[in-house]
């Protein structure tokens, strides 16, 4: 392929899979892996959810607003990291935690051509096992997008989230809980009805975990251990149960937690 070609535009930006338990999982279809990271949709009677915003390049509202119709919609952002908080600016309701706020409005301004990419980019795609690509993307999300103009895109919240706090989507009740070591910030979201939990980055599968604080980590990571979790929604990569979540912590919990 010639570098030098302008990519094609994408028919759809947003690849969707039905989650079960009204949870939808939107991905953008056309980024390259290492920044490919998971939107989920929470259906509920009087508002909806929508957990992390993936990178921002193509709108994620129009893709919600099919999901929710009428209903309020509440964003929130597991943590600040440009992968997760790109969309948040669409949403009039986007919280974080106050932790995370100032990497929320000003996240690592990552670019789409490689020519580019600010200092560390390099870093942060070999610490995943990755290289950085000529582009970050294979297919533009309309027409007249310029890759060069694109920069990771920030949101001002309209809220914070804390420890403790309740979501009330009307029939569904999700908490807010705490987890900073990823980043001091970070957050899941812990539905006991169904034993969903939403973790965020702070603990998916296949993908290499990072921690910017160890002992934080550790603290939060024996907190989700004692959940009745049944099934687990992260960050990245695919969705797990309960079972193999304890076999992941048990893994980080024994030695494997690694500095980012
Ligand atoms: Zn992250
Ligand atoms: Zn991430």
């Amino acid at each position: 392929m010639n570098a030098g070609a302008p990519p094609p535009v994408a028919e759809r930006w947003w690849r969707t899979h039905d989650s079960g338990d009204g949870v939808t999982l939107l991905v953008e279809a056309h980024i390259t892996p290492m920044l490919e990271s998971n939107v989920w949709h929470v259906r509920g009677h009087d508002a909806d959810l929508v957990v992390d915003t993936a990178n921002g390049i193509g709108k994620l509202r129009p893709a919600i607003d099919r999901l929710a119709g009428d209903r309020p919609v509440i964003a929130i952002a597991t943590h600040g990291h440009f992968d997760h908080v790109g969309g948040l600016s669409e949403f009039d309701d986007r919280r974080c935690h106050e932790a995370d706020a100032d990497e929320t409005r000003a996240p690592f301004a990552v670019r789409i051509e490689r020519d580019d990419q600010p200092a560390g980019v390099d870093d942060m795609f070999a610490y995943y096992g990755f290289e950085v690509p000529e582009r970050t993307i294979a297919a533009v999300p309309h027409e007249g997008f310029d890759t060069g103009a694109w920069v990771a895109p920030g949101a001002r919240p309209t809220g914070f989230v804390a420890d403790g706090d309740v979501l009330d989507l009307g029939d569904r009740r999700i908490e807010v809980l705490h987890v900073p070591g990823h980043t001091p910030g970070s957050i899941g979201l812990w539905e006991a009805a169904t034993g969903l939990l939403f973790s965020g980055d702070t603990v998916y599968v296949d993908g290499r975990l990072g921690y910017d604080d160890l002992e934080a980590a550790e603290a939060s990571l024996r907190r989700l251990s004692a959940l009745p979790v049944r099934r687990v929604h992260g960050g990245h990569d695919r969705s797990f149960d309960g079972d193999e979540l304890e076999l992941v912590l048990d893994g980080l919990l024994n030695g494997g937690l690694e500095a980012l």
